[in-house]
């Protein structure tokens, strides 16, 4: 948040010292910078007048990487040393990148199992380091134009990344010497780059159809504050997508054989990736395919044609689009305005659909390529200080509920998904055995009632818990979710303030297909979900009356008893130990109850025993005076 500015009477506040400040879009296929010149943003262009930078860079052995436009030229040429789309693997751990259906054409080192390192000619080089190349070629860029150094940049990221892949972000930005004022959302970016936080109040939504991903997200604006509703969509369907479908139609109809080469792949990719965008503007292109041995294969592509083609990739959009409007609790009735945003909304057939999806037309005035590096660049200008009084604050959502184990195996959920970050959020939790002094934290991440059906974030211990009774200790575990969805775990014992904590970075990314499958089975997995969690509960509580009776019988089993007594309580815990193992939550708890009835006297009996012991040696007056 930036200082207060106080100008003396009659100085103008264009004498106050202009922060420099800029916007970044870091997009999987194209990153651009921008930046507020005289209240207006404005993307900044590369010598030869470019404003969008590949997303692409390539090493050799002797030289420097090269980044953008020469190293994107270089792909088909180079392709081992050529990294595109380096954002797909921002975060992620080799067995994310191994599942994933991505064409890719670099080796990885695998001496490290959770962070993934790509073999190049100039060095083995990790996802974040390639992303440091990026942001830095943009870094200069910004700073020859501007001729100072930039204090402070708004990087932008889907909204749908998590932990992990933030912070690999965040290390990029770093690595190229950028002062990150904050991360923001690539929606959010684009509603502000329309100025819709000008208006009184709406409902957008924000439909991303850039070169690797799809993201939708629904806000609303209240009162000049944009709250993000509900996001989803898919990391893993883009504009790449479309030309993969594109460059096998192309090897099918030219006859070529479909195992060809890297590099001619990547050279008819080229040809495909051209072919779609300029049919955008018009209704049929001509295309040639070089075949060895034979003549070279000449046709057409026609817009219908192309549409035929793309249309099923278009439509994978509207399922996450219908969820989102289903977990923001809204209708298409409400949705004020469609905004379109990546080179992909460009495409006639997906404003086409769009529009029928939500039955308006969708808003495409500000170029879908620039739009969320406008709209950085506009929250950047904010942060350095230089708009200090126009504040705007904005609200994300976390995607997926986070919680911790407890007995059992048991989730509680501490944020639920779709809560609106910064949020903290604390609950108490309590030991379960006498003297118990130290007990585990294990976050986790998803919607379903059982650990194992949700996803491990972190672990850690809290020591120094003082022995005490089970169930007096009270652990107070707080999670906090910054702005930039960072989320810490701090666990701390009420009494003595022993502390333990934990920032979770899970070395792990999740893909938005995982999101989709962990919250379709949530739902699909209600009820079942719900008497697991009734047989768990029944299982603990089963196992904490067996082992209080057994820690009570072994003190005073053999002086409050008599041998009969002794036999029908060992009969009513037998019975209850079988109960506990099997899967009903109705059996054990009648057990329960039975064994609670057996043991009824028993209890009576020491409690009468404890008070004769704690009043021996006071007067009953003694303890009157004190009530
Ligand atoms: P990202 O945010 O993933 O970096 P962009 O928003 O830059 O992606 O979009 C890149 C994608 O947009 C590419 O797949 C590119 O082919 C596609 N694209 C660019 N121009 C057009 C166009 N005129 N018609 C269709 N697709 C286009
Ligand atoms: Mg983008």
């Amino acid at each position: 948040m930036a200082l207060i500015q106080i100008s003396e009477p009659g100085q103008s506040s264009a004498e106050q010292k202009h922060h420099l400040a800029a916007g970044i879009d870091l997009g999987t296929t194209n990153s651009l910078v921008a930046t507020v010149r005289d209240g207006q943003p404005e993307t900044l262009a590369d010598a030869d007048g470019h404003h969008l930078l590949p997303s692409a860079v390539q090493y050799s052995p002797d030289a420097s990487p090269l980044t953008g436009r020469a190293a994107k030229d270089k792909s088909s040429v180079d392709p081992q040393n050529t990294i595109l789309s380096v954002k797909r693997l921002m975060g992620r751990g080799m067995a994310d990148i191994e599942k994933s259906n991505d064409r890719l054409s670099y080796q990885f080192i695998n001496e490290d199992s959770t962070v993934p390192r790509i073999k190049t000619a100039g060095g083995n080089v990790s996802p974040i380091e390639v992303s440091a190349e990026i942001l830095t070629a943009l870094k200069k860029r910004a700073e020859k134009e501007l001729g100072d150094e930039l204090e402070g940049v708004v990087v932008t990221v889907p909204a749908y990344f998590d932990d992990a892949q933030r912070q690999a972000t965040k290390d990029a930005a770093k690595l190229a010497g950028l002062n990150i004022l904050r991360l923001l959302n690539e929606p959010t970016a684009a509603a502000i780059a329309y100025g819709l936080e000008s208006q009184s109040e709406g409902v957008y939504a924000i439909y991303d159809f850039g070169g690797g991903t799809f993201d939708i997200s629904i806000l609303r604006l209240n009162r000049g504050v944009f709250e993000v509703l509900a996001t989803a969509g898919d990391s893993a369907l883009g504009g790449d997508d479309l030309d993969h479908v594109i460059t096998d139609w192309l090897i099918e109809s030219s006859g070529l054989n479909k195992e060809i080469g890297q590099n001619q792949y990547r050279e008819l990719w080229h040809q495909a990736c051209q072919a779609k965008e300029r049919l955008s503007q018009q209704d049929v292109v001509e295309l040639s395919v070089k075949i060895e041995a034979a003549p070279v294969w000449q046709g057409t592509l026609s817009r219908t044609q192309l549409n035929e083609l793309i249309d099923p990739l278009i439509r994978k959009t509207l399922a996450p689009c219908r969820r989102a409007l289903r977990d923001a609790g809204v209708t298409v009735e409400d949705i004020d305005e469609i905004v379109m945003v990546g080179g992909s909304t460009r495409a006639p057939r997906v404003r086409e659909l769009v529009g029928e999806f939500y039955g308006k037309n969708p808003l495409v005035s500000i170029d879908p390529d620039r739009i969320v590096a406008l709209g950085a660049a506009i929250q950047a200008d904010i942060l350095i200080g230089n708009k200090s009084h126009e504040d705007i604050l904005l609200l994300d959502v976390i995607p997926l509920s986070l919680g911790i184990e407890t007995m059992g195996g048991l989730v509680e959920k501490v944020i639920r998904r779709n809560t609106t970050i910064p949020i903290t959020r604390a609950q108490e939790f309590t030991t379960f055995k006498d003297g118990q002094t130290a007990m585990s934290v294990h976050v986790l991440q998803g919607e379903r009632e059982l650990v194992v059906d949700c996803r491990s974030l972190a672990k850690f211990e809290l020591h120094d818990i003082p022995p005490m009774v089970a169930g007096a200790a009270r652990i107070r575990v707080t999670f906090q979710v910054d702005a930039d969805g960072l989320l810490s775990v701090t666990a701390q014992e009420t009494t003595t303030h022993a502390e333990s904590h934990v920032e979770v970075k899970p070395s792990y990314g999740l893909e938005d297909a995982e999101i989709e499958r962990m919250l379709k089975d949530s739902i699909s997995h209600a009820s079942e979900d719900v008497e697991a969690r009734n047989v768990r509960e029944q299982q603990v509580e089963a196992d904490r009356v067996l082992f209080a009776l057994d820690a009570a019988l072994q003190s005073d089993g053999n002086t409050l008893l008599t041998k009969e007594e002794l036999s029908k309580i060992a009969d009513a815990s037998s019975v209850l130990r079988q109960a506990r193992n099997e899967s009903n939550a109705a059996t054990i708890k009648k057990a329960i109850k039975d064994l609670d009835k057996e043991t009824m006297e028993f209890a009576a009996r020491r409690m009468d025993k404890s008070i004769h012991k704690a009043l021996t040696g006071h007067s009953v007056t003694e303890f009157n005076e004190e009530n």
